[in-house]
């Protein structure tokens, strides 16, 4: 299989996109908006710049992975050849489903389609489609090029023999897949967003402040970033939508989002992306590096 098409040119998307190019895979990234094809490729440019720099790749590397990239606006051109097609569109059920109905409709019959979603039902999604057997959820983590792991969530319905696939293919870009099934926050989050959920709780309740609960993490548990920070990473508004995935889908009240997370979404402080969470990336030189270099 050398073509791989790619559903959304954003934050995953693009990293998707660069990682399979670097493996000499011909890619085809699609997106609805031309606007975000090109700051696609503008970052992943940018990235292969430093990695340039860092002696990691050389020049010609560069050139050649972005010349494995091609772009489209059309689901229905981007996804003609793909022996493989990986959505990363923005994390919307409807969105989802009605993207995985047309890739239903206009993929070959042979075709696997993958989602990177971080909370979806990759069931659920599936049954959108008449191939169920070939729908599987592959879950990179952020920033793609850089980690290893590859959540390969197995649906309800997924083949082994996608299953398999989809593993070997992820080990030829040199990633680590880890087989999960399909359940709410599949492994990752399910236990990543307690832990978040729980930072925030401990603030909420005045234990600690934000430095100090981060640097206990730090510090005492040897986590490269704490957990706070890393919710201003991740996305505060993301952290609340895959704890509220996992409260309905368990019905269970220990993910019920902390006041304060559903707050801090409603006055908009989203985190690096809307310059202020935990932390205000305004005045913060070193959180405004962290920013540009995820921008
Ligand atoms: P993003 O907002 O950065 O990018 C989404 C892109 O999808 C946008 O460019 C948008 O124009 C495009 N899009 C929207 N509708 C489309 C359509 N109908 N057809 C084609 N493109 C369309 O989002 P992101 O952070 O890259 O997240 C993408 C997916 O990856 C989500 O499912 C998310 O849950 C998952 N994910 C995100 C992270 C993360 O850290 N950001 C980590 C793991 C998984």
């Amino acid at each position: 299989m050398k073509n791989i098409a790619v559903i959304g040119a954003g934050t995953m998307g693009n990293g998707i996109a660069h990682t399979f190019a670097q493996f000499n895979y011909n890619v085809q990234l699609i997106d609805i908006s031309q606007n975000s094809l090109d700051n696609g490729i503008a970052t992943i440019s940018r990235n292969l710049d430093r990695m340039v720099l860092k002696e990691k790749i050389s020049e010609s590397d560069k050139n050649k992975t972005l010349e494995n990239i091609t772009t489209y606006t059309s689901i229905k051109e981007g996804t003609k050849y793909a022996g493989l097609v990986i959505e990363a569109a923005t994390e919307n059920l409807d969105l989802k489903l009605q993207i995985f109905k047309e890739l239903d409709s206009v993929c070959p019959d042979d075709t696997i389609l993958a989602s990177n979603t971080s909370s979806i039902s990759i069931t659920q999604i599936a049954a959108a489609t008449q191939r169920p057997d070939k729908v599987i959820g592959m879950h990179f983590m952020n920033p793609v090029p850089i980690m290893k792991l590859v959540e390969i969530i197995r649906g309800y319905s997924t083949s082994k023999e996608v299953t398999d696939f989809t593993i070997k293919l992820s080990k030829k870009i040199n990633k680590t897949p880890v087989e999960v099934n399909d359940y709410p926050g599949f492994v990752a989050n399910r236990i990543l967003m307690p832990m978040i959920n729980e930072s925030i709780e401990t603030l909420y309740n005045g234990v600690a402040g934000v430095q100090e609960i981060d640097t206990v993490m730090k510090l005492g548990m040897a986590h490269p970033m704490g957990p706070l920070q890393l919710a201003d990473f991740i996305g505060l508004d993301v952290c609340l939508s895959i704890l509220e995935v996992m409260y309905d889908g368990f019905k269970n009240p220990k993910y019920a989002p902390c006041p304060l997370l559903v707050n801090m979404v409603r006055a908009g402080k989203y985190g690096i992306k809307s310059g202020e969470g935990f932390y205000d990336y305004s005045e913060s030189k070193k959180a405004l590096k962290i920013a540009k270099q995820f921008a």
